[in-house]
C-alpha cells in the first residue's frame, strides 16, 4: 500500500482511452464510448481474479459498505456487530442504512474476537461484519459458524486487506458479501472507488439497481428504464474505473512487492524477543499491507514510538493515540453528534458506548505499532529501514 506509489503508463493508458472519446458515465452513450466499458471491465476483473459471481464497482468503499448492507435488507430496528478497532466507515454505513453498530472487543488477531461476537448476539442482530484490519485476516471459519449457528449474514470489511486470503480463498469473497475501498491510500487506489462482491444472484441485482437511483438496466434507453426498487446514487465514473483498471492488472506485482518489504522487516524484529507479532489465522494469506507487532507494555510501545520518530522511520501509528481507528477517541461517534434525529432504538442501543469498556482492546491496542509496507521501496531501502527499527526499539529495552 497504496498503489498510487506506482502509477505509470497502464493508468495513463486506460484514463487516456476515456477521455478520448468523452465518455465520463459507466452507463449509456453506447455510440460515443468506442467500445471503452471500463467501469465494466474492472468488475469483470474482480470477478475474475476473485473467484466470485459478481463485483459492483461504487463511489467509495464506505457506499460499498452501504449497498452490501441495503442488499441484505439491513434496516430499522436491526443490530450490526462489528469490531471497536476498525475505521469509522463501519459504523458510519451501519448508522446509514438506520440500524445499530453494536461495538465489541478484537482479539490477537486485531480483528472481531468471535467469544466477544458470540456474547453480543441478540434476537435483533442480522449481521456480523468483521473488518480484515492492517492487511490481515478475521477468524472466517469461527465467525462463519456463529453465523450459521444463529442464522446470521456474513459481511467481510476487506479495504484494508486487498490481495490477501484465508484457506485459499479470497478475503472479501468469503461472506455473504464482502467490500473494498479503492481510495488514494490502499493497496489499489482509482483515487476514490469501492466495490462490493457476492455470489449472491439477487444481493447483485439490488446492488446494480441501488447504487444507480433504482434503475434496473434494462435495455438501452436510460430514461425508459424502470425503478423497482428505491435507491441512491453511489455511481463510480468512468475515469475512477479506468485508473482502477490499470491497477489491478498490477495486483500480483503489489502484493509480492509488499510480501518481500514485510518478510524482510519481519525477520529483523523477530531477532528481538520482547517483540512479538498479532495472530494470524492463515499466515500465507496475509497480504502483508501492514507489519503490526506488539510491546510487552503500552510503556515500552510509547517508547518505541518515539525512538523511531528520533531514528527517522516514517509511516507507523499506534492507535490507541489515534483518532481514526479506535473507539477511544471517536467522541462524535460516543456523543452521536448527528446533523438530523435518529432513531430511539439506534440513541438506545449506542446510549452506554461512552462508558462501555474494553479492557481487551485497549490492551493489545495500546500495545500495538502498525507500520505501513511501502511499494516504492527498493530492497536495499527495506534492509536499512529493518536494521534501523530494530536498533530503534533494542534502545528502549
Ligand atoms: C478505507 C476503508 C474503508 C472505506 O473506504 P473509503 O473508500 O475511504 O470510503 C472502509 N473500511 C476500512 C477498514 C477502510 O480501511
Amino acid at each position: 500500500m497504496p498503489g498510487f506509489e506506482l502509477f505509470g503508463d497502464a493508468e495513463r493508458k486506460e484514463l487516456n482511452d476515456v477521455l478520448e472519446n468523452g465518455v465520463l458515465m459507466r452507463y449509456g452513450f453506447d455510440g460515443m464510448r468506442n467500445g471503452h466499458w471500463k467501469a465494466k471491465e474492472l468488475e469483470q476483473e474482480l470477478q475474475n481474479r476473485f473467484g466470485v459471481n459478481h463485483a459492483q464497482l461504487t463511489s467509495s468503499g464506505t457506499t460499498a459498505l452501504n449497498v452490501a448492507l441495503a442488499v441484505m435488507g439491513v434496516g430499522a430496528g436491526d443490530e450490526v456487530i462489528m469490531p471497536c478497532f476498525t475505521f469509522v466507515a463501519s459504523f458510519e454505513s451501519i448508522l446509514a442504512s438506520g440500524a445499530t453498530p453494536v461495538l465489541v472487543e478484537i482479539d490477537d488477531t486485531l480483528t472481531l474476537d468471535p467469544a466477544a461476537v458470540e456474547a453480543a448476539i441478540t434476537p435483533r442482530t442480522k449481521v456480523i461484519m468483521p473488518v480484515h484490519m492492517c492487511g490481515s485476516m478475521a477468524d472466517l471459519d469461527a465467525l462463519q459458524a456463529i453465523c450459521d449457528k444463529h442464522n446470521l449474514l456474513l459481511l467481510e470489511d476487506a479495504c484494508q486487506a486487498f490481495g490477501g486470503s484465508y484457506k485459499g480463498k479470497m478475503l472479501g469473497a468469503i461472506g455473504d458479501a464482502g467490500t473494498f475501498s479503492f481510495d488514494f491510500v490502499k493497496t489499489i487506489t482509482c483515487g476514490e472507488g469501492g466495490a462490493l462482491l457476492t455470489n449472491n444472484s439477487d444481493y447483485a441485482t439490488w446492488a446494480d439497481q441501488y447504487s444507480d437511483h433504482g434503475h434496473d438496466h434494462i435495455g438501452s434507453d436510460r430514461g425508459a428504464e424502470t425503478h423497482p426498487i428505491l435507491g441512491y446514487n453511489f455511481r463510480i465514473s468512468e475515469l475512477h474505473a479506468a485508473v482502477g483498471l490499470g491497477q489491478i492488472k498490477r495486483m500480483d506485482e503489489f502484493i509480492a512487492i509488499q510480501r518481500r518489504n514485510h518478510a524482510i522487516l519481519k525477520e529483523s524484529l523477530s531477532e528481538i524477543p520482547e517483540v512479538s507479532f498479532r495472530r494470524i489465522p492463515d499466515p500465507e494469506g496475509d497480504s502483508c499491507g501492514f507489519l503490526n507487532f506488539f510491546m510487552p507494555t503500552a510503556e515500552l510501545s510509547n517508547k518505541v514510538v518515539e525512538a523511531f520518530a528520533s531514528y527517522g522511520i516514517d509511516a507507523y501509528w499506534n492507535y490507541f493515540n489515534n483518532n481514526w481507528h479506535y473507539i477511544r477517541k471517536w467522541d462524535h461517534f460516543k456523543e452521536l453528534k448527528s446533523l438530523f434525529p435518529l432513531s430511539d432504538h439506534v440513541k438506545n442501543g449506542l446510549s452506554g458506548l461512552e462508558k462501555k469498556e474494553f479492557p481487551q482492546s485497549d490492551d493489545l491496542i495500546s500495545r500495538n505499532i502498525s507500520c505501513l509496507i511501502k511499494l516504492s521501496w527498493t530492497e536495499e531501502e527495506v534492509r536499512e529501514r529493518a536494521e534501523k527499527m530494530a536498533k530503534a526499539i533494542k534502545s528502549v529495552l
